[in-house]
C-alpha cells in the first residue's frame, strides 16, 4: 500500500501536486462548526482530496440540521460559495514549485538529483533513470538513503560537504502532517501554511 514519504529535514510533502479549495478560510470554518457531529468535522479536515470538501461539507450539514432557520443559512452560504472559494492548484503556484525538487543523500556519501519521482510509492529517479526505492515514511539511520528537498539541502549545505553522513546531529521529528496522506487543506485550516513554504525564503 502506498504511504507519503516526507522530507528528512523539514518533514514537508515531496510533491506539489495538492489541491485546496480556500480563499475564505474563517467563513469556512464557521461553517464547519455548524456541523454537530465531531466525527463529521474530523472527516471534512481530514479529506485529502481538498476538491470533495465543500460539497461533502454541505451534504453533512443538510442531513445534520433539521430546523428551517439553519437550513436557511447553510442554503445562503451555499449562494456566495463561488465568491468565497477558488480552487488553486500548488502545482500552478510558483511558491510552492520548491516541494518537488529533491535531492538524494546516499550512505556512500553521494549527493544525488532527483528528476522524477512518486513520492507515494517511494521511488525516486536520477537522470539516469536509476531508481532509488524508499520504503518507509520515516527514514532512519539504517536507510540506504533519505530524500530532502533542494533547498533543505542548500540551507544544510551552508557549511559545504552536507551529505548522509552529515545526519547524525538531525533527529527525525514526526510531526501531525507527517501521515499517509497529504492532508494539503489541514495546513491551512491550522494556520500552518508556512510549513509548505521553503525554508530559503
Ligand atoms: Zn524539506
Amino acid at each position: 500500500m502506498g504511504y507519503e514519504r516526507y522530507c528528512y529535514i523539514c518533514n514537508g510533502p515531496l510533491n506539489n501536486t495538492g489541491i485546496f479549495t480556500v480563499k475564505n478560510i474563517n467563513t469556512f470554518l464557521k461553517i464547519l462548526n455548524l456541523l454537530k457531529n465531531p466525527k463529521h468535522k474530523q472527516l471534512v479536515l481530514y479529506t485529502s482530496n481538498e476538491c470533495d470538501v465543500i460539497p461533502e461539507l454541505l451534504r453533512l450539514l443538510i442531513k445534520e440540521n433539521k430546523s428551517k432557520k439553519k437550513l436557511e443559512k447553510i442554503l445562503n452560504y451555499i449562494k456566495t460559495l463561488p465568491k468565497d472559494y477558488i480552487t488553486i492548484s500548488l502545482k500552478k503556484s510558483p511558491k510552492y514549485k520548491w516541494l518537488n525538487k529533491l535531492i538524494l543523500l546516499h550512505k556512500n556519501g553521494n549527493n544525488i538529483k532527483i528528476i522524477k519521482s512518486d513520492s507515494w510509492e517511494g521511488e525516486f529517479y536520477d537522470k539516469d533513470n536509476n531508481e532509488y526505492f524508499i520504503g518507509n515514511n520515516k527514514p532512519n539511520k539504517e536507510d540506504d538513503f533519505v530524500i530532502i528537498h533542494q533547498d533543505c539541502y542548500n540551507l544544510m549545505n551552508k557549511n559545504k560537504n552536507f551529505n548522509y553522513n552529515s545526519l547524525k546531529t538531525i533527529k527525525n521529528k514526526p510531526n501531525k502532517y507527517n501521515t499517509q496522506d497529504i492532508y494539503w487543506l489541514r495546513y491551512f485550516i491550522n494556520k500552518d501554511e508556512y510549513l509548505l513554504k521553503s525554508p530559503l525564503k
